[in-house]
């Protein structure tokens, strides 16, 4: 079964002298279940062969299932402008996708390759997850003959807008990815002190993602999903 872990950020304003200083001051992770995802071996096997026959772009696909059990796979087309560093589903196999939902079953998970790059999200994956209830499987050729599968849920926990983006802007040393992808990951390891706006996320692993240099700021969280191969 699928669970989710809950994450709550709040973002206060909290006096220091006679300043307000808006402070990122709690993501606290409450476990409900740990996620799965329970995968048949063949489609595992049809997954390795696309990934390999698009290299050394990225290769993509979507998976039908329900309550947490893949039934099918449906290979796309990776129609993204750069598709060696990240990856596009065409309109065609969205629209089918769709239909499933009719069918009871449901797009529960979306598949993408990464040609040269771990099995983990980049920030343009996270900064373009829009699919908080399907898991996003990641399969990694970085080392050809051993390659590695992981899954994650990306969901959305949290905006700020307007001050409060601006003073995570002033803090936070965003990369910019893309012409309209800015964005910073915080793993669990980062030190917390050198960044006031983020001061107590504790063991927390997420990016904070926008899409316009004044824009809102968005906050994914990264949630692992077990993935079970079975026969
Ligand atoms: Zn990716």
């Amino acid at each position: 079964m699928i669970g989710r872990r809950v994450i709550t950020a709040l973002f206060t304003s909290e006096p220091m002298a006679t300043l307000a200083v808006p402070v990122l001051h709690a993501i606290q992770c409450t476990d409900i279940m740990i996620a799965k995802l329970l995968l048949p071996h063949a489609m595992y096997r049809a997954m390795l062969a696309h990934a390999r026959a698009q290299y050394p772009n990225e290769a993509c696909g979507l998976l039908r299932g329900k309550h947490g059990r893949v039934t099918g796979f449906l290979p796309a087309k990776n129609v993204s402008p750069t598709p060696r560093t990240d990856f596009e589903v065409d309109a065609e196999s969205l629209l089918r996708a769709l239909r499933w939902e009719d069918e009871r079953s449901e797009l529960i998970a979306i598949f993408h390759s990464h040609p040269t790059s771990p099995a983990y999200p980049s920030l343009v994956d996270a900064a373009r997850a829009f699919y908080p209830d399907s898991v996003y499987l990641i399969l990694s050729l970085l080392q050809p003959d051993e390659p590695q599968l992981k899954g994650y849920f990306l969901r959305p926990e949290a905006i700020f807008k307007d001050h409060q983006a601006e003073i995570l802007r002033r803090d936070i040393p965003f990369q910019q990815v893309r012409p309209d992808v800015w964005g910073y990951h915080l793993d669990p390891s980062i030190d917390l002190e050198s960044l006031p706006s983020l001061t107590t996320a504790k063991g927390a692993d997420f990016y904070l993602v926008y899409d316009h240099p004044v824009g809102p700021i968005r906050l994914i969280h990264i949630q692992p999903v077990d993935i079970l191969l079975q026969l």
